[in-house]
């Protein structure tokens, strides 16, 4: 399988590393967290409580997600910039903690790479559970200071507030008992914090071109 699994904690650069990666190699890429966002943002606009497994579950089965680059429908409609919201990311990992969202939100993670024969995918549970015989599994991390500073400047929020999400999210991340967030037992660590984004790249290009044998 042609896949590169970047995992981490919000705000350690996956995004920004995942496209260059994706721009190097030649492979698409897929940002699975908006997905996971696509599902909250839906939950949300039908007044679904966040907790009720079923009901969400339910929501998470019967959208239509489609996440192109940085782009992202939600039934046919660009709901790129909606799925940033504070409001979203205060409610993101509590929807994601449920099986039957994650079940369904996997199986279209997996049509995707079919479809696209390969790709960089980004997330929290990639190189564990999604694509566990991915080429290369990568888990980039940062401090939570420079994690948050990350994410005010790319959004302009108030610093608390990112500081109180991105530690929240990270407790139910990876303490949550489905797929929770942690580096696997082969996955190559990077630390985002001490090393430039051009070499955390470089590094992540030059594993996958040992490994790919193309
Ligand atoms: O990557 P991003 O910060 O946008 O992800 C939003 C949330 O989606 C994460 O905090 C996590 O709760 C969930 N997520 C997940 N599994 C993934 C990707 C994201 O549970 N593979």
């Amino acid at each position: 399988m042609r896949v590169i699994a970047i995992d981490g904690p919000a705000g350690a650069g996956k995004s920004t590393v995942a496209r260059e990666v994706a721009r190097a190699t030649g492979l698409q890429y897929l940002d699975t967290g908006a997905m996971y966002r696509c599902v909250a943002l839906s939950v949300l606009r039908q007044h679904i409580d966040p907790f009720n497994e079923e009901a969400v579950g339910h929501v998470a089965r019967s959208v239509s997600i489609d996440v192109q680059g940085v782009r992202a429908f939600l039934d046919g409609v660009d709901v790129s910039a909606e799925i940033r919201t504070p409001e979203i990311s205060n409610t993101v990992s509590i929807i994601a903690a449920h099986t039957p969202v994650r079940d369904a939100m996997r199986m279209q993670q997996r049509q995707w790479i079919e479809t696209n024969g390969g790709g960089v995918v980004e997330g929290r549970d990639i190189g564990t559970v999604v694509f566990p015989d991915a080429v290369l599994k990568v888990f980039l991390w940062a401090s939570p200071e420079v994690r948050a500073t990350r994410r005010v400047d790319q959004t302009g929020d108030d610093f608390d507030e990112v500081v109180r999400n991105i530690t929240e999210r990270d407790r139910i991340d990876s303490t949550r008992s489905d797929s929770p967030l942690r580096p696997a037992d082969d996955a190559v660590s990077l630390n985002s914090s001490s090393i430039a984004v051009g070499d955390v790249v470089a590094t992540i290009v030059q594993h996958f071109q040992e490994r790919d044998g193309r």
